[in-house]
């Protein structure tokens, strides 16, 4: 399905509504609809889902979901200016879209949805890199969702689907890479939003794994990539000092050498790390 909706063009709509975008908002908009449903197909079949959407603005991209045909959309946005255009789409949609008004920080939408769940959100980068952490570190898998489909400033994006070795590897590519397949399915440029921000995005697919790669437990693995990756030119001896007295056996019985940095290590030895942590 692939139709676009018969509502005003987002422009009109931003008209209308005196939706000038705010940056403490961190508000870029899509505006182009054929993008729109380009992102959401990136999303997969939502046919049989309900996808929460967070941040859906002046509905761009909501408009792309439901006209791709999610089952269900539930957006959370938090600013109150953008509740009018997307009650016109909630109209247009009968039944299919529900808003709430709210900080998604501060929101648990769990008992408004319905399984299987697709997430897919273009937000600021700053609450889309906590809220992908939330995501990817429940103490159970599998999580509440089955993918992930989300916009982030480029840089972030490979930093999520970073491999070891190199400069951007670090926390979210542990994170992610530990009980997800993250890819980038996408690149836009900044002339693609309004106002277009300085730099370059891309969406990041991330399809949940049925268990995670190793075995770990998932407070105690960030702990220790928040420790390992916070001191970068430390080697992990260092980094690792305030997380267990006697830091140097662990390494060691993790296969680890001390002096090693930790770009240098991959997933599985963090994992080691972790469950060696753990153990008392
Ligand atoms: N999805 C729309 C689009 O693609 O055009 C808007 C994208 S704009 C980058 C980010 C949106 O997230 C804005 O509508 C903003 O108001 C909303 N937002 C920012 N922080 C939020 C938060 N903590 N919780 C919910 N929505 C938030």
């Amino acid at each position: 399905m692939s139709a676009i909706d018969t509502l005003p063009p987002l422009r009109e709509v931003i008209r209308t509504h005196d939706l000038q975008a705010r940056k403490s908002m961190g508000q870029n908009f899509l505006l182009d609809l054929n993008l729109t449903a380009k992102i959401a197909r990136q999303a997969g079949d939502l046919s049989a889902c309900d996808v929460l959407e967070i941040g859906p603005g002046p509905g761009g991209l909501t408009r792309g979901l439901l006209a791709e045909g999610a089952r269900h959309v539930l957006a959370i946005e938090k600013d109150a200016r953008c509740l009018p255009p997307l009650a016109e789409i909630a109209d247009a949609y009968p039944g299919r879209l529900t808003v709430i008004e709210g900080d998604a920080l501060k929101t648990d939408p769990l008992a408004s949805l319905t399984p299987p769940v697709r997430v897919a959100a273009n937000l600021p980068y700053n609450v889309g890199t906590e809220l992908l952490v939330r995501w990817l570190t429940p103490p159970d898998w599998p999580p509440f969702w089955e993918s992930l489909t989300l916009m982030f400033q480029r840089e972030v994006a490979e930093r999520i689907v970073a491999q070891p070795g190199g400069k951007a590897w670090g926390r979210l590519a542990i994170l992610a890479q530990w009980r997800a397949d993250a890819r980038i399915v996408m690149q836009l440029p900044p002339e693609a939003f309004t106002p277009p921000p300085k730099v370059s995005s891309s969406v990041v697919h991330l399809q949940a794994l049925p268990e995670p790669r190793y075995p770990a437990n998932a407070a105690v693995l960030s702990r220790v990539v928040a420790a390992a990756f916070n001191q970068r030119r430390k080697m992990l001896r260092a980094a690792l000092k305030g997380i267990a007295p006697d830091i140097e056996d662990r390494l060691n019985a993790a296969g680890i050498r001390p002096t090693d940095r930790a770009e240098q290590i991959p997933l599985e030895g963090f994992c080691a790390l972790a469950r060696i942590i753990e153990a008392p």
